[in-house]
């Protein structure tokens, strides 16, 4: 289904998003990736080539920088000539410790972790209407349930579920044809969640970086508006009270009103 597809992958130079542009390459679509380290970069982007992309380019920055972020896709339309998918993945790296007050580093991880895929999203959704594209945003277990020592984490991956999950609707409401899929991940194997988990969190084992990828791609071209891996953390988040508050919610709406104005 991707073959030909022209996607956008952030964070791809390790980890799940390395995975996912490997992946997609397999499946022959065209692909930007984007993350800071150059070097890194450069050696996805080559051996996506061996994989067999349709074609394969990076662009470096980090996304602390939002002119960058809304660059990287207006570039990244300009080098494929549109785009089909946009897989926001990226994350700041993350320090398990008790908040110390230093509102400065949380505003940093918000706008690495949330207001880049905003601003992303917002630079993306011209050429996605389009293309009745898709977005696929990679959040956590961490922004469904409550956990300690990762507020700044946490509170970014909340953000992304409201946001989302309120576009999604408004979409819906506009015919808009563009799907997005969360993606909510439990404990999986990348390098830096192994290490910054060490001695911390135990007696959990890690699932496996590549099959997550796989999934997360699944969810994407399936246009599934939320996908779960490994499923054994899907029953933490099925909330049917809240399906059926917000369907009753929806119906107070008058959206003839809102379209008018
Ligand atoms: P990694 O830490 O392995 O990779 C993070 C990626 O983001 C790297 O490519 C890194 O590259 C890039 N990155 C880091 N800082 C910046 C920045 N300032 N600007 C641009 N890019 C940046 O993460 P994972 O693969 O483990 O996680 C991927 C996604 O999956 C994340 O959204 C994460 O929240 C989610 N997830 C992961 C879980 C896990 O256990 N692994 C669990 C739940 C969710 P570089 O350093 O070169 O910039």
């Amino acid at each position: 289904m991707l073959q030909g597809k022209r996607v956008i992958v952030t964070g791809a130079s390790t980890g799940i998003g390395e995975q996912i542009a490997y992946h997609l390459a397999r499946m022959g679509a065209h692909l930007v990736v984007t993350a800071r380290t150059e070097a890194k970069l450069k050696k996805v982007i080559s051996e996506c080539l061996k994989l067999g992309a349709a074609s394969a380019h990076f662009i470096p920055g980090t996304m602390e920088d939002l002119v960058f972020a809304e660059q990287v896709v207006t570039k990244a339309g300009k080098l494929m000539g549109g785009l089909d998918m946009l897989i926001l993945n990226h994350i700041a790296p993350v320090n398990l410790r008790f908040f110390n007050g230093d509102v400065a580093s949380i505003r940093k991880v918000m706008d690495i972790n949330f207001f880049s895929y905003i601003t992303m999203t917002s630079a993306a959704l011209p050429m996605l209407k389009v293309t009745n594209g898709s977005i696929v945003v990679v959040s956590s277990i961490a922004g469904k349930l409550i956990t300690p020592l990762i507020a700044d984490y946490s509170a970014a991956k909340f953000a992304l579920d409201g946001f989302y999950s309120s576009l999604q609707k408004e979409l819906q409401l506009m015919n808009v044809n563009i799907s997005i899929t969360l993606c909510i991940l439990g404990f999986i194997n990348t390098d830096s969640a192994v290490k910054s988990l060490s001695g911390i969190v135990e007696n959990i084992t890690p699932s496996p970086k590549e099959e997550c990828a796989v999934e997360i791609i699944k969810g994407g071209a399936l246009r599934q508006k939320v996908i779960a891996y490994p499923s054994s953390i899907y029953i933490s988040m099925w909330n049917p009270i809240r399906t059926i508050q917000e369907y009753f919610i929806l119906l107070t709406y008058n959206i003839d009103n809102i379209t008018r104005n």
